[in-house]
């Protein structure tokens, strides 16, 4: 079986690549600014008359946009097409109130399709197996998104959609199911339940999951418990939904950018400037193949950098995106400490016996931050143990509490990690 959907595509120079992205970033200038005052406003206000934007080299001078100007737009304010070719709507929660809304008409679906075809094929899914789809199919992307692109490859589909993990169980033995998706908090579930029930899915090999930010470790720990390769796919509501944006290959070495369909950049959060690869900071898309609700340098709030733009072992050369780090809004500073919950995730799943549930909590104690550390482990891991290995980490002793496994809670969909409690005197 090819691991590619799209060979040609996936394998085009870095040169060639940036060709293509020059020429459609001129077209995608040439149709926000013809069918949206949004935009128009946008250029206007920046002093850029769209016609001068010649390619990539243009890019630094266009302002970006944010989660904001969806929710300010609300609901399709930023809408290039006619209304009448709209098939289809997701949202996600907003930052101001309003969510953000990201429509689709037909060509806008077919490319999400194909973004997820080529997520299917280099995790070595391919026409005819059965997969099962574990996020739920309504305004969320997830669902709809494993789907289309299913469609698209020719997979058999069982569409679950969320909970009921114990029928979900009994239906990927029942039916030999291949792969499954669905968000990283129900990889821990699954194999949770698993290990109560004392079973196993035998056929299951290969898992997709995204939505939440993981850590290698836990990554390790999903693959092991499930006896599964796991990979990280990637996507916002923003930029399309799930995939759009890519999915680390069997190289396991950063997540391959769809480049032909999306400009990457890192840019640094305080200047706002571009940075040299390798660099950390926050991660900007420019959809280059969208119709309805084009994105022209849309912050993602998300962290990470580029690891690298060299042909991957995988024989792709789209360039390979860090898995996202946290996002900026999640970043915690504790005694003059900044870190993002993904490092605390990291540390505690390198303690042997350490479970997959942890709390992290942020306590303000008369206007005091402080740490302590919830976790889940078998019996001889300490509390001492925790706070000594997160010291580490962290260059401060946390405090941690050491639970039994079963016994921290639990949510439906995306998990909660970090908890706030404020007290005073
Ligand atoms: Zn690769």
């Amino acid at each position: 079986m090819s691991l590619f959907w799209n060979e040609g595509i996936e394998t085009k120079s870095q040169d060639e690549i940036r060709c293509i992205q020059s020429e459609r970033l001129k077209s995608v200038i040439e149709w926000v600014a013809a069918r949206s005052e949004f935009h128009r406003a946008r250029f206007k206000e920046a002093g850029i008359d769209p016609k001068d934007i010649d390619g990539l080299d243009d890019l630094v001078h266009i302002p970006s946009m944010s989660k904001a100007d969806f929710s300010d737009n609300y609901p399709l304010k930023m809408l290039c097409v006619d209304r009448k070719t709209l098939r289809e709507v997701h949202l996600s929660s907003g930052s101001t109130g309003a969510p953000v809304v990201m429509a689709y008409d037909d060509h806008d679906l077919d490319q999400w399709a194909e973004c997820m075809a080529r997520c299917y094929r280099m995790a070595g899914i391919e026409e005819g197996d059965t997969i099962q789809i574990t996020p739920s199919f309504g305004l969320f992307n997830g669902g709809f998104g494993f789907y289309h692109g299913a469609r698209k490859a020719g997979l058999f589909i069982i569409p679950t959609g969320a909970g009921n993990t114990l029928r979900q169980i009994k239906l990927m033995n029942d039916f030999h199911v291949k792969a499954i998706m669905g968000v990283v908090s129900y990889g821990i579930r699954i194999m949770e339940v698993l290990q109560e029930i004392n079973q196993a899915i035998p056929s299951l090999k290969i898992g997709m999951f995204g939505a939440e930010t993981f850590s290698d470790s836990m990554c390790e720990k999903i693959e092991n418990g499930l006896g599964i390769e796991a990979f990280d796919i990637y996507g916002m509501t923003e930029t399309g939904g799930v995939g759009t944006t890519g999915m680390d290959c069997g190289a396991h070495n950063g997540i391959h950018v769809w480049e032909d369909q999306y400009i990457l950049e890192v840019i640094d959060t305080q200047t706002l400037k571009p940075l040299a690869d390798g660099e950390e900071g926050e991660v900007v898309f420019t959809s280059l193949n969208r119709q309805a609700i084009p994105v022209i340098r849309l912050r993602t709030g998300d962290i990470s950098r580029v690891i690298s733009r060299d042909r991957c072992p995988c024989g792709r050369t789209h360039a390979r995106l860090d898995r996202i780090k946290g996002r900026i809004d999640d970043m915690l500073i504790i005694k003059g400490v900044n870190f993002y919950p993904r490092q605390i995730e990291q540390a505690l799943m390198d303690i042997t016996g350490v479970r997959s549930h942890y709390q992290i909590i942020i306590e303000d104690i008369n206007g005091v931050k402080d740490l302590r550390i919830n976790v889940e482990a078998d019996e001889g891991v300490t509390g001492y143990m925790v706070e000594k290995h997160l010291k580490e980490v962290l260059g401060f002793s946390p405090k941690g509490d050491v639970f039994k496994p079963g016994t921290l809670p639990r949510q439906e969909g995306k998990a909660v990690r970090v908890f706030f409690e404020k007290r005073g005197d």
